[in-house]
């Protein structure tokens, strides 16, 4: 979670469009590396966000992977014990561990966890990154393998190589967010609207009974220009793009998703995915997963997903969706194009 988790840069991507009687308690805090929201309508009830933004703090304090911020988490102890010996994870980082490897096994190792070494030496979040040396690349490249982890029933994790490591930042907001509904849902909320820095959870309905509606932030302007609408209950709506996090050099852009066959930032003629499904652990590890595998090879394995939906941008502004979308989406931005 290097730079995910690495506090400060925050961009918003999803808008939530909905101005709701009767006002709900909101809470606001930055965990996870970003800017979190909480919104509950029914009930509003202040003690429930404070227990959510608990839950969430000791997610990130185990997680993390932020060096700067952290001397140590579970996942930094996992990535710095001896090969030999491995590490005994608990069971929250066990389960994100093991989803994140079954993304990797069914995206072909676009998605990877293993992803560590090339996200540290990549260290894009940071203050002044820039693009490291060929020969790093390759060398942090070497360590990067899904297939090279193993995970044991009592959390045990080992990895083939000495300097491996598990970066969850494509995947942890994704899991606190659903970590958060649940609270939220065994508590009896049965309206109320989560923003992980853009990771969306709509829970139930709007307290008047219609379907949220969340705005999908398009990909190349300003914040608040939509690209277009989704419609949804009890979904979560997580976006993926270039345009979060990134730096410049020799007018080339470099940003923080990095195609583990290249260990270089994914440059694929995408520009934005936005995947709703119902738990948000999915969607999130699934867009990042279709932006790096780009739009033939994603959109094929998001249709063989029942479980997911997606919209993906391309550069040329055409926008691609799988058959789901469609009852859902309200396309706004005349500059662009649906593909059938
Ligand atoms: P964000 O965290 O900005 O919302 P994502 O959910 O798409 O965006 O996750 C990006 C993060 O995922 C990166 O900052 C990095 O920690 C991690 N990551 C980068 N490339 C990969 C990859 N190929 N597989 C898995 N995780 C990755
Ligand atoms: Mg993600």
């Amino acid at each position: 979670m290097q730079s995910s988790l690495a506090r400060g840069i925050v961009v918003t991507l999803a808008l939530t469009l909905t101005a709701c009687a009767p006002n709900p308690v909101t809470g606001d805090a930055l965990l996870l590396g970003t800017a979190i929201r909480i919104q509950t309508y029914r009930p509003a009830n202040a003690q429930l966000i404070d227990d959510a933004f608990a839950r969430v703090a000791e997610i990130e304090a185990t997680m993390s992977t932020t060096e700067a911020d952290y001397d140590t988490t579970e996942l930094l102890e996992l990535n710095r014990a001896p090969v030999a010996s491995g590490y005994t994870v608990s069971a929250d980082t066990q389960l994100v561990i093991e989803r994140a490897l079954h993304f990797a096994a069914i995206s072909d190792g676009a998605f990877d966890p293993t992803i560590w070494p090339l996200v540290r030496l990549w260290n894009i979040g940071s203050e002044q990154p820039e693009v490291p040396a060929r020969q790093a690349i390759d060398a942090a490249q070497q360590l990067v393998n899904f297939r090279d982890v193993r995970v044991g029933a009592d959390g045990l994790v080992r990895f083939a190589r000495q300097g491996m490591g598990i970066d969850v930042g494509g995947i942890a907001k994704g899991f606190a967010a659903d970590e958060v509904v649940t609270i939220l849902r065994e508590a009896g909320v049965t309206s109320a609207l989560l923003d992980f820095g853009g990771n969306i959870y709509a829970l139930g309905r709007k307290p008047d009974g219609t379907a949220w509606r969340i705005g999908v932030q398009r990909p190349d302007a300003a914040r608040s220009q939509l690209l277009g609408v989704l419609e949804v209950q009890d979904r979560s709506v997580v976006t993926s793009g270039p345009y979060e996090r990134f730096f410049v050099e020799g007018g080339v852009r470099y940003h923080h998703l990095i195609d583990p066959a290249t260990g270089f930032p994914a440059e694929n003629g995408i520009e934005q995915v936005t995947i709703v499904s119902e738990r948000s652990i999915d969607a999130d590890a699934l867009s990042t997963a279709v932006y790096i595998m780009g739009l033939e090879r994603g959109l094929a394995l998001l249709q063989s997903l029942p479980e997911a939906e997606g919209i993906i941008v391309t550069l040329e502004r055409e926008v691609h969706m799988t058959d789901g979308i469609p009852p859902l989406f309200e396309l706004i931005d005349t500059d662009f194009t649906i593909v059938p």
